[in-house]
């Protein structure tokens, strides 16, 4: 049997009620998949941040570094007015631990009116989010400024990511899974014709990473990113496997998750060497914490995409399909979904369908 060490953040509000589910159903998992897990319990969000004056701890970083292979992290509240030495931990967590990569596939269950089934993949550690920025005086008035970078190296190792995960779809699919596509695809988002320096590097050091003999079988494409913008919504089949950098894909992939309903559905996954962080895309819905009401689907579901990430293929699909189930019967749905279902319930019933 293999051990996987996960570490637990479930943060603040309901990141609470969510990451609780997601440590059940991998301890539900059957024993004949050969899996154990041991759990450990880390802090990190805003209610961290009030009691001891960070809101990432290094012991939380170190034991993420030194002893997990995988965890789940729930979902943090930003405060609504800056507050001294206050900074996101999913952020810093993603820059320390050099998470490259945020995985988030959209894709709506078997027999829904408009299919949708792709993967966002977002490159996490440079673009606009270095945050170098600076303001300063001029006669007119202030100007700020904001350094956006793009390195041949991050570019390559995002386009080499999404490449493998078009492959291991395809894979998935000729396995006899149903999907809405063909061929592997991955579609390269840019503004090349404007940033000609940055995008236009990202753009043709995607373009020689896919090129590779490994990638042979797979399609690449190009797409500006505001006509991708229009064709996401008008056409969202027509993608599979989408790569871009930081800021586009944090907005296409927050688009793309609105596509498919709830914000309580849609997974994703920090991935680097050797660590993969599952993480649902909502924040702490404080208009919803304590009821009991949160949906856990997305939680589970990045279970699922953490377990990809960790080679355990066959333990994901078990999750993905019972979580299908669920949604395809639509009898047990929490209140986000039209339903009235608590959490508790809900991940009975799909704990029930593994
Ligand atoms: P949110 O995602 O928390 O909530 C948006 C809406 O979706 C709310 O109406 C909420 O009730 C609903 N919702 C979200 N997840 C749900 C679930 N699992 N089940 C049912 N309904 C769900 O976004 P927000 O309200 O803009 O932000 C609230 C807080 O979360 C803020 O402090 C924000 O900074 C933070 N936030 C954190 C993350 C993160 O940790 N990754 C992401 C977004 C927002
Ligand atoms: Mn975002």
């Amino acid at each position: 049997a293999r051990t996987l060490r996960i570490g637990l953040i479930p943060g603040d509000g309901i990141g609470k009620e969510v990451i609780p589910a997601g440590r059940r159903i991998l301890e539900a998992l059957p024993a004949s998949l050969g899996l154990k897990f041991e759990f450990v319990n880390l802090s990190a969000g805003f209610e961290t941040f009030e009691q001891t004056g960070t809101a990432l701890p290094d012991k939380t970083v170190a034991i993420l570094k030194l002893e997990c292979d995988g965890a789940l992290f729930g979902a943090v509240s930003s405060p609504t007015h800056p507050v001294k030495g206050y900074s996101s931990p999913i952020v810093a967590l993603r820059k320390k631990l050099d998470l490259y990569a945020n995985v988030r596939p959209v894709k709506t269950v078997l027999g829904a009116a408009k299919p949708i089934d792709m993967v966002i993949v977002r490159e996490n550690t440079e673009d606009l989010y270095v945050k170098e920025e600076r303001t300063y005086d001029t006669p007119e008035g202030k100007v700020a400024e904001a350094i956006k970078r793009i390195s041949q190296r991050a570019s390559s190792r995002i386009a080499t990511i999404a490449g493998e995960i078009a492959l291991r779809r395809q894979k998935i699919r000729a396995a006899g899974n149903p999907s809405i596509h063909k061929g592997p695809l991955v579609t390269i988002t840019h503004k090349s014709n404007v940033l000609s320096q940055t995008d236009g590097l990202f753009r043709t050091t995607a373009r020689e990473a896919l090129a590779d003999p490994r990638f042979s079988s797979v399609a690449v494409e190009e797409q500006i990113v505001d006509s991708m913008v229009y064709k996401l919504f008008r056409q969202p089949e027509a993608y599979d496997v989408i790569v871009a950098p930081n800021l586009y894909g944090d907005i296409l992939s927050d688009g793309a998750a609105a596509l498919v309903g709830s914000l309580g559905l849609v997974p994703s996954a920090n991935v680097g060497e050797g660590l993969a962080i599952g993480e649902p895309c909502h924040g702490s819905a404080p208009d919803i914490m304590g009821q009991g009401i949160a949906n856990p689907i997305a939680t589970l579901r990045s279970a699922a995409l953490m377990l990809e990430f960790l080679n355990e293929e066959e333990a994901a699909a078990r999750i993905y399909a019972a979580v299908d189930a669920n949604l395809s019967e639509g009898k047990l749905l929490s209140p986000d979904l039209g339903g009235t279902a608590k959490t508790e319930e809900v991940v009975a019933d799909i704990l029930g369908r593994l």
